[in-house]
């Protein structure tokens, strides 16, 4: 499974460009992508990269890259919406990983979608549920940025505040604002400028 995106591998620093191929394996709204699309530029509006997304293509069964161009895989697990009436979930688990090989940290995350929703639910009350999918999007947002600086930094170091915490509580997902620390946009520009 981690071989087909081997041709994908984030090559040297070097290149402004990368792209989030993204993969939802279960139901998700598209109000809540374009949410989460915006959260992550967001976030990373000063760490020199641009950032393109497409979804993933099944047709030839394979994600191909183009030229010089650094891909990253994101695939998104279970039940990406808000349901009315939610079967209760734990919510102890991952929010997401990202595979590693040999102490190496591949372009290649998964999100687990249930306990993303399970952890918001848990900070959320009565208004935040009329805006739901800007919420959703928004701590998808916050989970694929703090994977993205694993990839990027190829480390399993986590900063001791903002989105790239080892740990991220509900209201953490959710709240209006939650930036990279500085100390962790330093650590990203200075594996990007490198
Ligand atoms: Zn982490």
């Amino acid at each position: 499974m981690i071989a087909m995106f081997a041709a994908g591998c984030l090559q040297a620093a070097g290149s402004e460009k990368l792209t989030i191929v993204f993969d939802f394996q279960g139901p998700h709204s598209s109000r809540s992508i374009s949410e989460m699309q915006q959260e992550v530029a967001g976030i990373l509006k000063d760490s020199g990269l641009t950032l393109k997304w497409r979804a993933l293509e099944r047709t030839d069964g394979a994600t191909d890259a183009g030229d010089n161009e650094n891909l990253v895989v994101v695939r998104f697990n279970g039940r990406c919406i808000l349901e009315p009436n939610p079967v209760l979930y734990d919510e102890r688990g991952p929010l997401a990983f990202t595979h590693t090989s040999d102490g190496a940290v591949l372009p290649f995350s998964e999100v687990a979608c249930d306990q993303v929703t399970a952890s918001m639910r848990s900070a959320m009350f009565g208004g935040d549920y009329a805006q739901g999918e800007q919420l959703l999007g928004r701590a998808l947002g916050r989970v694929v940025a703090h994977e993205l600086v694993h990839i990027l930094t190829n480390s399993h170091d986590h900063g001791r505040e903002g989105v790239a915490k080892s740990a991220l509580s509900g209201s953490q997902l959710i709240t209006p604002r939650l930036p990279l620390s500085s100390s962790d946009l330093e650590r990203l520009r200075a594996e990007h400028h490198r």
